[in-house]
């Protein structure tokens, strides 16, 4: 008994902030089966129903034919696969960055990108709402780690101003995975120019969703290589696969490959995931009814909220939390709409900061007007219990 864990975990209980999982049968889409039960789901990142897509299938399918299931060995090793590097290209073009290296996980990539570029002695400014893979990341480069304040130029520019770090990285998510917003790039890239700092951007919640063709912030803001050196995506939202990739200059995928850790040290990624993606990429470039499906959908949703009286964020993307305050009353709201049938989200600290847990909304092309209409009212109705 030299770890009490038992009370640890009480305290969590008592706190509002206990974690637990739910186990779904069958594919992501908005009636899921959860616990067994089905219900209409807003909490999914699969925001262009290409999860479940029977093109994406029958390209994993057919891939899983060709090339078994295992990658069998990481990239340097004999996992490499043709798939894996078509995709690369395929990306590369996408991005429209000379090169790109793909990922196993998001978490990786973040983790692998920082560290393969910093160590002691250099210095990562991250906005203080960062992804948790971008903040580790940081944590564990050994550089010397800021956080500005969110979305806030000037902030960044005090702290640079006073850095002595010999590499300086900027680092910001594009689309902020649990409020919704966009970061101001332009005059994030301007900072970090001026102070001869990089600029990396991870826009795992941008890429399918905003941007021409699902081409992400870097596309909204017109933002080359110049300007945004750092570019990286995951593939487990809208692209609904996964995976993550980098692109950016060829010496800076260089570099990720001779440097990243988390890139060398493990298996490649199953190619048929990489040729389902392929598939998905496409879909996700093509089919622009998807993201003007999205934007109705969150015209009706905030609209509605707003007549609730529901405090939203200001946010045009499919992230949609409604602020809700404390845990413990973001998790009854979570909870009264469960009895109804719907599924969203409570999320807490240490997820978010304390007093700004939240119900977190996310919305898919594969989402019905009609479903947004059975949320409304269950969201109204759980409003009211929570006041009687
Ligand atoms: C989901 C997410 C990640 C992690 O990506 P995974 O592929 O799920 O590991 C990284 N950054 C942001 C902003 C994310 O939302």
């Amino acid at each position: 008994m030299t770890f009490d864990l038992d009370s640890v975990l009480q305290e969590r209980r008592i706190q509002s902030l206990y974690r637990r999982r739910r186990t779904v049968d069958g594919p992501q889409q908005p009636n899921l089966v959860v616990d067994g039960k089905e219900r209409l789901a807003f909490c999914s990142n699969d925001y262009l129903g290409l999860a479940n897509h029977p093109e994406v299938i029958r390209s994993f399918q057919k891939a899983a034919n060709e090339y078994g299931v295992g990658g069998g060995a990481s990239h340097l090793i004999s996992g490499h696969s043709r798939a894996h590097h078509r995709l690369e290209e395929e990306l590369a073009a996408f991005t429209g960055r000379p090169r790109v290296l793909l990922f196993s996980t998001g978490y990786m990539a973040n983790l692998g990108v920082i560290s393969a570029l910093l160590g002691k002695g250099d210095a990562v400014f991250q906005d203080r709402l960062n992804h948790a893979s971008l903040l580790d990341a940081g944590q564990l480069s050994g550089a010397r780690f800021q956080r500005y304040l969110h979305c806030d130029p000037q902030s960044l520019v005090k702290k640079l101003e006073r850095s002595e770090g010999r590499r300086k990285l900027v680092v910001s998510d594009g689309v902020f995975s649990m409020d919704g917003n966009i970061a101001p790039l332009k005059e994030l890239a301007e900072v970090a120019h001026s102070h001869n700092a990089w600029l990396m951007v991870d826009d795992a919640h941008g890429f399918g969703s905003v941007g021409q063709g699902g081409r992400g912030v870097a596309d909204l803001f017109d933002m080359g290589m110049g300007e945004l050196p750092i570019l990286m995506g995951t593939l487990g939202k809208g692209f609904g696969t996964s995976g993550a990739f980098v692109a950016g200059s060829e010496a800076l995928i260089e570099t990720l490959i001779q440097f990243a850790r988390s890139y060398i040290y493990t298996t490649a990624m199953p190619p048929a995931v990489a040729e389902a993606t392929r598939t998905s990429l496409r879909l996700l470039q093509t089919e622009d009814w998807r993201r003007e499906r999205l934007q109705t959908l969150i015209q009706q949703f905030r609209s509605g909220c707003e007549q609730l009286g529901l405090e939203l964020m200001d946010s045009h993307t499919p992230v949609q939390p409604i602020m809700v305050g404390s845990a413990e009353k973001a998790l009854s709201l979570s909870e009264s709409l469960e009895q109804q049938g719907i599924l969203v989200t409570a999320i807490r600290p240490p997820t978010v900061p304390k007093g700004a847990s939240r119900l977190r909304v996310t919305l898919s092309a594969s989402h019905s007007e009609a479903h947004i209409d059975q949320l409304l009212i269950a969201l109204e109705n759980a409003v009211k219990e929570g006041q009687g």
